[in-house]
């Protein structure tokens, strides 16, 4: 092997490693599949945009992705998915929870009703519950595995987007710390990622904004502008060997958003 394949490959964080990404057809989860691809893993993109993901897939490099439709509602879509990166590539390292969505900007409890409600917690946290245990599954006789889920600064604050979804995302924070003591017993690590906002079409469609309005968007950290690209670095990491005594962590992607309350301050 040649000096330079020999650097590629020690760059390459995820070799042989076996990833399935759920919400991979758009956004954050697009980021990550195109990283992780990069980074020397076979991954498996599960969403319900098909004509989306399968062009995402094909484009990727230096390896296509697979993909197959997954609705993270349906129990047997994520079973599905979950038996179809085994029976490709063999195995399952790597679960990205990812899908999600935003909802409608509702700010009033009495216009907030329950088929939204539902729907919301449906997709956002029963969708993570039902990834998590069939990656456990596979996972738990391999005595390894990481599994990570996209939660939100509105797992740990309250008033950044709708009840459901602050409700889902807190969740999503209770049950990766309740899955994380139970799946290290096998040596299975769990973790989420909690971004503030990406400019993904989740966001937009939620606030409404187009790309000049995000570009002036409230930010604690100055001269940094936080992309896709920046929560698909966090999951690399968690998904990684590096990260190999990381469990039950909540990594927060916020510039310091979330550790500072501005009304009361005595800095500028
Ligand atoms: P996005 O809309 O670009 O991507 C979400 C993906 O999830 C889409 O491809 C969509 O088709 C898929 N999806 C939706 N419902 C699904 C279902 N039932 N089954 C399977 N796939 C489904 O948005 P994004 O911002 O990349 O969102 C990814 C995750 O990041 C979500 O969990 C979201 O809550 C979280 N998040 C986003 C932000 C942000 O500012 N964009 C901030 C914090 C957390």
């Amino acid at each position: 092997m040649g000096s330079v394949s020999l650097v590629s490959a020690a760059l390459r964080r995820l070799e042989g490693k076996v990833a399935l990404i759920t919400g991979g057809s758009s956004g954050i989860g697009e980021s990550t599949a195109r990283l992780f691809v990069k980074h020397g893993a076979k991954v498996v993109i599960a969403d319900i945009q098909d004509e989306l993901g399968h062009s995402v897939c094909k484009e990727l490099e230096p390896e296509p992705a697979s993909f197959i439709h997954c609705d993270v509602t349906q129990e047997k879509d994520v079973e599905n998915a979950v038996n179809t990166a085994v029976s490709k590539y063999g195995k399952l390292d790597i679960m990205f929870n990812n899908a999600g969505i935003g909802g409608t900007p509702k700010t009033n409890i009495l216009e907030n009703d329950k088929a939204e409600f539902e729907k919301i917690i449906c997709v956002n946290l029963v969708g993570a519950f039902l990834g998590t245990k069939h990656a456990a599954r596979v996972m738990i006789p391999a005595r390894r595995g990481s599994i990570i889920t996209t939660a939100s600064v509105c797992a740990i604050i309250g008033g950044g987007l709708s009840h459901a979804y602050t409700s889902s995302k807190h969740g999503v924070l209770g049950l990766t710390r309740n899955t994380a003591v139970e799946l290290g017993h096998y040596g299975i690590r769990v973790n989420c990622v909690s971004p503030y906002a990406v400019p993904t079409p989740l966001f937009k469609n939620f606030f409404k904004m187009n790309d000049d309005e995000l570009k002036c968007i409230y930010s604690n950290l100055k001269g940094a502008v936080l992309q896709a690209e920046d929560i698909a670095e966090a999951a690399l990491y968690l998904g990684s060997d590096e990260s190999k005594y990381v469990s039950g962590h909540n990594l927060v992607v916020d510039g310091g958003f979330t550790i500072v309350n501005r009304g009361f301050c005595i800095f500028p």
